[in-house]
């Protein structure tokens, strides 16, 4: 297949046929991309986009891999991974703001770490969160009441304009976000890096609220088992979280195959033995239907499916 494209001779990166896609997810669920590519640079990545574009190729962007649901049969067109995209670096603007610069695909575990050594202050909310920060800005993740959006100062993307890739900044507008939203969902734009605003901290303090993040996850059983963590949103009209309502429902526990709704949290399906993306799909049917008919209330999934992109 990377034949069919013409891809230029300066191209720095890995690609790969037929690349399995499970063990990119944090589900540990999924089948192949006949082609896997990992630009080394924003120039390798434009390269790539153009050679799709001229070949009238779609193409799907993965970051961590914590949030999907890759589908049984895989993802039929090329799978692109930010991974090589992890600069990190911050700077002070000239009005005194702290700035921390991060390519999409760093993971926020080492953005958390680098915030740790620098006593820089800010994200400690978001410690433990799985994934890139490519993609918890696409989510706009959020993390005990803090949304990513609450941080962010600017995105920069790559975009398609008239036939050719080019890379763009995006300044944050609140207008453009809210809960679990971004302006990057439903779009075409990779998004290579992202400015978030921090503060001068201290250390231990850091260190200490990035550590009560992390057990609380782990109390709650998040590294249990393979998940893409809470399967629905939470929607304020309902007036409790999903998972006490899938609980109330009576459906903590369920299983379908090699997975099951979490008997500890009702928000979580995990992967207890080789789980399936159509079991996956079975057990978020049988929780919307369940709890609409007990309760009124239509949950909304969070995590993506991507047999529902392609
Ligand atoms: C144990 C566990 C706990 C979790 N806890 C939370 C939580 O507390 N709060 C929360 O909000 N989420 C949570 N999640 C879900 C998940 O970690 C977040 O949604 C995360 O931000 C997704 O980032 P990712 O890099 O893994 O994205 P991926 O799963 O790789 O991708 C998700 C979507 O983003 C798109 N995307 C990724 N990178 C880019 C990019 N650079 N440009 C354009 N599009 C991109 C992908 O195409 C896809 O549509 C949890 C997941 C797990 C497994």
């Amino acid at each position: 297949m990377p034949e069919k494209f013409n891809i230029p001779q300066t191209f720095q990166g890995s690609i790969v046929s037929n690349q399995e896609l499970s063990s990119f997810t944090s589900f540990k669920i999924g089948g192949c991309t006949p082609l896997f590519i990992q630009p080394a640079s924003i120039n390798d990545l434009i390269a790539i986009l153009n050679a799709f574009n001229d070949q009238k190729t779609d193409f799907f962007v993965l970051g961590g891999g914590s949030n999907l649901v890759i589908a049984d049969e895989g993802i039929p067109v090329p799978v692109i991974s930010t991974g090589s995209f992890d600069h990190i670096s911050s700077f002070v603007r000239d009005d005194g703001a702290i700035l921390l610069s991060c390519g999409s695909g760093l993971s926020v575990e080492r953005i958390i770490q680098y915030c740790i050594d620098t006593e820089l202050s800010g994200l400690e909310n978001f410690a433990g969160l799985p994934g890139s920060v490519g993609g918890a800005v696409y989510m706009n993740a959020r993390c005990y009441e803090k949304s990513v959006s609450d941080s962010v100062y600017a995105v920069r993307y790559v975009e398609n304009d008239n036939g050719r890739y080019r890379e763009y900044s995006y300044t944050y507008c609140a207008h453009d976000w809210d809960y679990k939203k971004s302006p990057f969902q439903h779009t075409k734009k990779i998004i290579t890096g992202v400015d978030l605003i921090v503060t001068k901290g201290e250390k231990e303090s850091i260190t200490e609220k990035c550590r009560v993040c992390i057990d609380d996850r782990k109390d709650k059983g998040h590294f249990r088992y393979p998940s893409a963590g809470s399967v629905f949103k939470n929607n304020r009209d309902f007036g409790k979280p999903s998972g006490k309502i899938i609980d109330e429902a009576g459906l903590k526990g369920l299983r379908k195959g090699g997975t099951q709704i979490a008997p500890w949290h009702g928000n979580f399906i995990v992967n207890v033995d080789q789980g399936k993306a159509s079991e996956v799909k079975e057990l978020v049917t049988v929780v919307q239907n369940t709890v609409f008919e007990k309760f009124g209330f239509f949950l909304e999934p969070e995590i993506i499916f991507t047999q529902d992109l392609f």
